[in-house]
């Protein structure tokens, strides 16, 4: 059972900071997925949690305690890595056991402990095996199992199934989710894939360049993005963005003949003020022509997905994606016309990225 507090922790190599004022607090019993593109400091955030990297400065609690420089062992967090690296010259249940060993467990409770373990991961008629005769998934259950062994507090999980293929991905999402529903130990989740993000998430950090964006249920982070990179990591495809002028009468010119209004909730800058505008391809939908308040959208290919189709083409003379679940045969250079609801029109600030919101003040984050 633990707490995980995180004051203004920043980190440096050398001159050079990777992260800037960190402050997180999560929950007892949370699942918190950290999610942000390679090279933003989530792995070091994590080694900083595990105590495998010094802090540089401020402090990380775990049940209001400061563990700054507590050893990685007093911590009570177990890691599990993308490269799980099980010994391969042990079986699995020595691999499992290993952690016990050394902690100079009998060799009957460990037995015991390591079948309970197997058994709860689907591994029990494997225990004999080496990892070398092993599926992928059924290795990244081992180092699970190994993690668990230690009833850890925390579990600390680094990219665990970034090296799996598509469809054991998403089996062992499912594991990975019902095995803490079970257990309740809080569980911090690093991936740079938004999808799996989404779907383990109670509570969804997202970061860029050494800072937290945003912090939300994956539904606040989809629905109100704080910013511009928030809207455009999450969601897939990307939402589409346009570079805006504010008109008079409160709507946006996208260009010459293109402009789009904005929800009532937004009090939308002074006319002449520039700012990037955004929709997501899901959102849009294919209305008759002449329809009132319909856009013009110039069809370029289309992507067949089975359950739906992508449709790429231009609209106010940039590259847009439209995401539809079913219409009659498109053509390439076909015009189409598209309704783009008012409130899925998000305006965020042309400089900083932030979206802009009521007051036409920046949404914080
Ligand atoms: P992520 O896990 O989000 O991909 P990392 O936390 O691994 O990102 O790295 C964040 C940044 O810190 C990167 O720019 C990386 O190059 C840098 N970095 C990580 N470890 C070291 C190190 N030991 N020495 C110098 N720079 C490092
Ligand atoms: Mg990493």
């Amino acid at each position: 059972m633990a707490d995980i507090t995180i004051r203004s922790v920043t980190k440096s190599y050398g001159k050079i900071q990777t992260l800037h004022g960190i402050d997180l607090a999560m929950k007892n019993g949370s699942f918190v997925v950290i999610l942000g593109p390679s090279g933003c400091g989530k792995s070091t955030l994590l080694r900083m949690i595990a105590g495998l990297e010094d802090i540089s400065s401020g402090e990380i609690l775990i049940n209001d305690k400061v563990v700054n420089n507590l050893e990685p062992r007093e911590r009570g967090c177990a890691m599990v890595f993308q490269n799980y690296a099980l010994y391969p010259h042990m079986t699995v249940a020595e691999n499992i056991g290993y952690g016990l060993k050394v902690a100079g467990v009998p060799k009957a409770v460990r037995r015991e402990r390591v079948e309970k373990i197997a058994a709860s991961l689907g591994l029990a008629n494997f225990l004999d095996r080496r990892p070398s005769a092993l599926s992928g998934g059924q290795r990244q259950r081992v180092a699970m199992g190994r993690a668990m062994i230690r009833e850890p507090k925390v579990f600390l999980f680094d990219e665990p199934l970034s090296n799996l293929d598509a469809m054991l991905r998403v089996q062992m999402r499912v594991e990975i989710r019902k095995l803490h529903q079970r257990l309740k130990a809080t569980s911090i989740f690093v991936t740079h894939d938004q999808v799996e993000a989404m779907t383990l998430a109670d509570m969804l950090v997202v970061m860029n360049n050494g800072r937290v964006e945003q912090v939300g249920t994956p539904a606040e982070i989809y629905h109100q993005p704080a910013s511009r990179f928030v809207g455009s990591f999450i969601g897939s495809p990307p939402m589409n963005f346009f570079e805006g002028k504010v008109l008079s009468g409160g709507k946006i010119g996208l260009d010459d003949t293109t402009a789009l209004t904005i929800t009532a909730d937004v009090a939308v800058p002074t006319p002449g003020t520039p700012v990037s505008v955004g929709f997501r391809p899901e959102e849009v939908e294919i209305v008759p022509h002449g329809q009132a308040g319909a856009h013009t959208f110039t069809v370029d290919m289309v992507e067949e997905l089975g359950s739906g189709r992508l449709v790429h083409g231009t609209f106010a003379g940039v590259n847009t994606i439209l995401s539809i679940t079913s219409h009659g045969e498109l053509q390439q250079g076909q015009q189409i016309s598209i309704r783009i609801p008012v409130e899925s029109v998000y305006l965020f600030d042309a400089e900083t990225g932030l979206r802009l919101g009521k007051n036409s003040a920046a949404v914080a984050a």
